[in-house]
């Protein structure tokens, strides 16, 4: 074995294979195990305990047992707890980003990233835990006082994607943990090790038990379905597609549950004829090829005005045409696997119809051969309106251009969506930025910037892209409900 081998088998002997139920791992009741794959050789990296509907129930048992105890544990115990997870995990970064590169593919280097980002939701929360504030006053006829409170939601059912393992789970954890609530957590199938092992994490730091209770499992509905009807819960926070988003929405409709849904993305990245052209490919190359184009965020349709379409697509593509392909935890790659087979299948398919309807293949294109689930680094450009490319997440390393004539075109074009998750700008005219800012449908925006995520930063979307928002101040209120009080005035 060599030295690698030997740390990446280390590292994944270290991580729990277990449910973590009530402060206790164990083995899924009905003895069912899933298997985790690596994305870029294919081989399994460890095999874990895959939870039944019992199982589902029992950690909901535990969040509401747990409640009482950590909704009066005082908040700046909770910011404690929140900040020493955040130490632990900014010490012990090489080791989460290694996991992560194993589980989901993507290279070292932006897993690294994810630490730092993925552990700053901890600090933040950790400074938001004591200012959760109410308010106290006359009311407008001076005949009695108006006290407002604020209050933990309750137990909360959270529930992240394969994407970001880390970044998801901290992003939800901290504010729900801050505001004084008790979770169950559900990570994809796909990539459950590094929650498993950030849970652990949290033992260490000093949660007590019962407030973080991990369920991994391949029965994602069945197993959900009943924790979400459950009356008990009074949160269910979601990351994921809009499909699947659709659904648990109307599952918690009966209880009127309070939802947070952070889904699917279509992301317009418009350049305009003003545009610094050197920063636009530097944020192209970032919006799109960011965690091998699997973002939410990811730029998904370049919107490029015609006298500068052709410049843009060449200097891109000299871009693309020399990023590194490989394995994630090899030096200099930039480009790992797509998550499985299904990805490299869409992948192939969006780029051929939309050369079939007349785009120019200028890079990449296929798939590629052999063990892992790998596709080329490419661009299409002169996209044909109507081609699936444009209306359909990507979530590969695909970037797609379509040229444009004036800015009302381009803002329909932008527009032309049924989400609203991130829009990007290159304009280095002031007042064309502003006017943006007020034209595209969107809940956030790159105005000459790449990458938009920020733990300080009220993240989330309009239209089909979602409910809700996390980080930020706003962050914390999704966990809070509010009380009013009226006492007569003294
Ligand atoms: P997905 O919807 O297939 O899965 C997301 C999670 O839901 C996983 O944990 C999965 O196991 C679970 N799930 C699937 N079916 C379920 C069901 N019937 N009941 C309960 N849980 C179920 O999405 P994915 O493929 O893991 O992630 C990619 C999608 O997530 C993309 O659409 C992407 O845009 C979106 N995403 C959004 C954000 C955001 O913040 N807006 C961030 C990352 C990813």
């Amino acid at each position: 074995m060599t030295a690698t081998a030997t740390r990446e088998a280390a590292l994944l002997a270290r991580v729990p294979d277990g449910l973590l139920i009530g402060g206790e791992w164990r083995a899924a009741s009905g003895g069912e195990t899933l298997d985790v794959v690596d994305p870029a050789t294919g081989g399994t990296l460890k095999r874990i305990a895959s939870a039944s509907v019992e199982d589902g129930r029992a950690a909901l048992d535990a969040a509401c047992d747990a409640f009482p105890s950590w909704e009066a544990t005082p908040a700046r115990v909770r910011a404690e707890v929140l900040r020493r997870a955040f130490d632990v995990l900014t010490d012990r970064a090489d080791e989460f980003a290694l996991l992560m590169t194993l589980e989901m593919g993507k290279p070292l280097a932006e897993a690294r990233g994810e630490v730092a980002y993925g552990a700053e939701f901890l600090r933040w929360f950790a400074e938001e835990a004591p200012r959760i504030a109410g308010r106290y006053g006359p009311n407008p006829e001076g005949t009695g006082r108006m006290i407002v409170t604020q209050h933990p939601v309750g137990p909360c059912y959270l529930i992240t994607p394969w994407n970001f393992p880390l970044a998801m789970a901290t992003r939800k954890i901290a504010p729900a943990l801050a505001a004084g609530c008790t979770v169950v957590i559900k990570p994809a199938e796909l990539t459950p090790l590094t929650t498993l092992a950030f849970a652990a994490l949290l033992e260490e730091a000093g949660l007590p038990a019962g407030v973080v209770n991990v369920l991994t499992t391949h029965h994602s509905g069945a197993v959900s379905e009943p924790i979400i009807r459950d009356p008990r819960l009074r949160k269910l926070s979601f990351t994921g597609s809009t499909a699947v988003g659709v659904r648990l929405l109307e599952q918690a409709a009966a209880g009127v549950l309070r939802t947070s849904m952070e889904l699917g993305g279509n992301a317009p990245f418009v350049v305009f004829e003003d545009a610094g052209l050197d920063a636009a490919v530097d944020g192209a190359m970032a919006a799109k090829f960011r965690n091998i184009g699997q973002a939410c965020t990811a730029a998904n349709r370049f919107i490029v005005h015609r006298s500068v379409a052709e410049e843009f697509a060449r200097r891109v593509t000299e871009r693309v045409a020399a990023l590194r392909v490989g394995r994630g935890t090899e030096d200099g790659v930039q480009i790992g696997p797509l998550i499985d087979a299904r990805a490299v299948d869409k992948a192939s398919l969006l780029v051929r119809d939309a050369v079939d309807r007349g785009a120019r293949l200028r890079t990449g294109g296929h798939a590629i051969d052999g063990a892992g689930t790998f596709f080329e680094p490419t661009v299409v450009s002169d996209v044909a309106a109507g081609s699936e490319i444009l209306r359909e997440e990507i979530f590969g390393p695909v970037l797609a251009i379509v040229p444009f004539d004036t800015e009302d075109q381009a803002v329909a074009i932008a527009n032309d969506t049924e989400y609203g998750l991130v829009s990007y700008v290159f304009t280095e005219s002031l007042a064309r930025g502003q006017r943006m800012i007020e034209r595209l449908a969107t809940g956030m925006m790159g105005l000459n910037m790449g990458v938009v995520s920020n733990a300080a930063a009220p993240f989330g979307g309009w239209k089909m892209s979602g409910l809700g928002r996390e980080g930020g101040a706003e962050g914390i209120h999704e966990y809070l409900q509010t009380k009013y009080t009226l006492t007569p005035a003294p």
